[in-house]
């Protein structure tokens, strides 16, 4: 933990107030509110501006559990602060979060027990990723506690009794930390939006165009404030179509990226483009090229066979739709797929990549060559056996 805390700090410094007072940047501390359509006010001082980003983020949403703020809880706000490893955790919420940090104080020597309501962990994600997930967790001897929920919590001393439902059933665990995840809610309140034209909604924030408008059209939004997927990332790549659109001609679509995403457990579940359902959803037919990782031969001699690439293409295609990939370093490995994404490029142009020998990404070709097995046409396949044959 010391370390993490060192080297947040150190990566910190790039969007430090000083850094961007030297860039010249004019930059005030305090707490910013709209006074109108076209000013804030901050520590008492009114600026006036042409063009405005409201990039307020997010802060953890906590579910309404009796007795549960009371008791005494972590979010991600203050877990880091911990100096001292719990001896036994409960986690509520199998998204990213909680499961990234299960694994995590599970591996620094707690007792952990992680509660999902839903019948899987990380419900956006394919499946079978998510399947994997909750063995490997199982595995790390983390008690996994899927399609529960946490009625009541009481504290008994330095102790916190908790309460869960599962299908009816009634249990207990008793922990002495409780880590909220169950995701993070805009920061929309105290800025006086209303009072500045723009629209949003409490739960899914600032209402914006493909453009990242908002409904005043001098005020734009990037970021957790505003979109459904709330990652660094995202909020670097919305803020840049910002500028964008709000300073230079032409105008670029948010629709228009081609945002991958990654959960940082061991192993790493990274996704880009469409889901499977996604696309059933919208009648694309697709095709899927699925390679396991244990038959890769680098992650065989790693000795991380756990996981799999898996590759959609529009059927009769070799034109990406999306791509996950469960393994050590897919959080690595998805960029490839993501390239050719962003560049148009389908299964075929990646067959042609060569990869280094031996490497973790290379089943992205391996899937890459399932694709051309299967255009190989019958007669084509007849003169392949005869001159293999001969
Ligand atoms: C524990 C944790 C781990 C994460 N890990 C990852 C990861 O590994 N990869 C990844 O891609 N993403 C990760 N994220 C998500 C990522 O941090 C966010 O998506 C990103 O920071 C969003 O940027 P933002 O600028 O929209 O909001 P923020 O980074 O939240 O910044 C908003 C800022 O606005 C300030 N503010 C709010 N209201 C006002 C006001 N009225 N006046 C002035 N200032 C105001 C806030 O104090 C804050 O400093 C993680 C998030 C958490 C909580």
């Amino acid at each position: 933990m010391a370390r993490m805390r060192h080297v947040r700090a150190r990566l910190s410094r790039r969007a430090s107030a000083e850094r961007l007072s030297t860039l010249g940047i004019d930059v005030y501390i305090g707490a910013a509110r709209f006074t109108g359509l076209n000013a804030v006010a901050v520590d008492g001082q009114i600026l006036r501006f042409k063009k405005a980003l409201i990039a307020t983020g997010a802060r953890p949403l906590l579910p309404p559990i009796s007795g549960l703020a009371e008791a005494g809880y972590l979010t991600n706000e203050n877990v880091f602060e911990l100096t001292e490893c719990p001896e036994r955790l409960l986690v509520i919420g199998g998204g990213p979060l909680g499961c990234e940090l299960a694994q995590a104080f599970s591996r620094f020597g707690s007792q952990v027990t992680i509660v999902e309501k839903e019948p899987m962990f990380l419900s956006q994600e394919e499946r079978d990723a998510a399947q994997i997930l909750s063995g490997v967790l199982a595995r790390d001897g983390i008690d996994v506690r899927l399609n529960t929920d946490v009625v009541n919590v009481q504290r008994r001393g330095n102790e916190k009794r908790v309460e869960l439902v599962d299908a009816g059933n009634k249990g207990v665990v008793v922990v002495d930390h409780i880590l909220v995840g169950i995701g993070r809610k805009p920061n929309v309140e105290d800025i006086n939006l209303e009072g500045a034209g723009v629209e949003y909604h409490r739960d899914s924030g600032v209402r914006v165009n493909d453009f990242l408008q908002t409904t005043n059209s001098r005020i734009y939004a990037s970021g957790d404030v505003c979109l459904e997927h709330k990652f660094m990332h995202i909020e670097d790549a919305s803020a840049r179509l910002v500028v964008h659109n709000a300073l230079f001609s032409g105008r670029e679509r948010l629709s228009a990226l081609t945002i991958p995403w990654c959960t940082y457990t061991d192993p790493e579940i990274a996704h880009v483009g469409l889901y499977v359902t996604e696309a059933i959803r919208k009648r694309i037919p697709v095709k899927t090229f699925t390679v396991l990782m244990h038959d890769v031969d680098r992650a065989i001699a790693d000795g991380e066979e756990e996981g799999f690439v898996k590759i959609h293409v529009k059927e009769r295609s070799d034109k990406i739709l999306g791509a996950t990939v469960v393994a050590r370093h897919a959080g690595e490995m998805i960029n490839n797929i993501a390239l050719a994404i962003s560049s148009g490029l389908g299964l075929d142009k990646l067959a042609r990549v060569i990869h280094p020998y031996p490497t973790q990404s290379a089943a992205i070709k391996m899937a890459a060559d399932s694709y051309h097995r299967t255009r190989l046409t019958p007669s084509r396949k007849w003169l392949l056996k005869r001159w293999l044959a001969w």
